[in-house]
């Protein structure tokens, strides 16, 4: 069914208002509420009242007190456990499922975002219902509007599954304010399942260590800095840096990289560079097979031996 979508009209939202019950996940980061994923909030209203919030992690008390002032929000519901920091769906699928069952709700909202695509699609599994994602307006309780095909076409989607699952389009449900609200604090329930994931593999580690270790190895080459996907989704690195298929292409005389594994997407960005080289500690990474130049072995000794070295040519 494709067509342009209308809002719902008031009678159409106050009915709905009576039935439903909806909770929009939050987002953090290092304690901080993450005012972009107010969206799942802002969506959550637009369904009708009551609304519930949901934050885990280390400081999820502390989120959820900020939370609270968020208008709009009825409850907050939190979980505080480090095994949930950074958002790793295999933890917190389950957990959320745990508290979706307990509080039985219609609805369940999160951003359209790394989080949030990452997530949803387990959550959905787990509650065996279908995933709606990135949907940019909301005709009534079961009718979600989307866009597919690059956003050159819009789908009206009608759900029938129990309870919906959903990610929302941030630019299309604007964060509402921040001050003003008075929710209640719940401690939700922590099935402590599904713990064995530890989040690996993004090769600088932290924003800490990219910012310890990259511009000093940029300074002494005179050169720009670029990022993956990985880790500019993982708060490494500015947007702006992203290198790639969905970032900026670059042809650099020298593209020097550490800790990328060379997927293909990366690639699309960076292959016309003249010279490539490549610091991996996995012989096997696909990156070796582009790069003109490789050394194999740990980044966090092999870049600042190189830096140094650099410096005092
Ligand atoms: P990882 O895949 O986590 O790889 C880390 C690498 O670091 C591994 O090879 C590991 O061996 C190595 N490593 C780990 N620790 C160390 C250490 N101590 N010392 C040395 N090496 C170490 N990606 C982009 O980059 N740009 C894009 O524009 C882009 N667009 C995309 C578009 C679409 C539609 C999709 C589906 C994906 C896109 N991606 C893009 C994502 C891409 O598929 C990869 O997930 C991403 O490039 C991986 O980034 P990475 O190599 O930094 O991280």
């Amino acid at each position: 069914q494709l067509r342009i979508a209308r809002p719902p009209t008031a009678p159409q939202l106050s009915a709905l208002a009576r039935l439903l019950s909806t909770l929009a996940i939050l987002e953090h980061r290092e304690g901080k509420l993450n005012v972009s994923s107010l969206a799942s909030v802002s969506a959550a209203q637009k369904l009708g009242e009551p609304v519930t919030g949901f934050v885990a992690g280390s400081n999820a008390k502390a989120v959820a007190e900020e939370a609270a002032k968020v208008e709009g929000i009825d409850k907050i519901i939190y979980v505080e456990n480090g095994a949930y920091d950074k958002g790793l769906p295999e933890n917190f699928a389950p957990l959320l499922v745990e508290n979706i069952k307990k509080g039985g709700f219609t609805h369940i909202l999160a951003g359209h975002s790394a989080f949030g695509k990452n997530l949803m699609p387990r959550v959905a599994a787990l509650l065996d219902t279908q995933q709606i994602s990135d949907i940019t307006h909301i005709e009534s309780e079961d009718t979600f509007v989307r866009p597919i095909y690059a956003g050159n076409a819009i789908l009206t989607v009608k759900s029938t599954d129990s309870p919906k699952v959903i990610t929302v389009r941030g630019t299309a449900f604007p964060a509402g304010a921040t001050e003003g609200g008075s929710a209640s604090l719940e401690e939700g329930v922590d099935p402590k399942a599904g713990h064995e994931s530890r989040l690996g593999g993004r090769g600088l580690k932290s924003k800490e260590e990219f910012d310890r270790l990259m511009p000093p190895l940029a300074d002494a080459l005179g050169a720009a800095i670029g990022a993956s996907r990985a880790a500019v989704d993982s708060g490494f690195a500015d947007n702006s840096l992203q290198v790639g298929q969905t970032g900026k292409n670059v042809a650099p005389q020298l593209y020097l990289c550490a800790g990328i594994s060379g997927a293909i997407q990366h690639l699309a960005g960076m292959k016309d560079s003249k010279v490539i080289a490549a610091i991996n500690k996995d012989g096997d990474a696909p990156i070796f097979q582009v790069a003109d130049v490789g050394l194999v072995g740990d980044l966090f000794e092999k870049v600042p031996e190189l830096t140094e070295k650099l410096r005092k040519e």
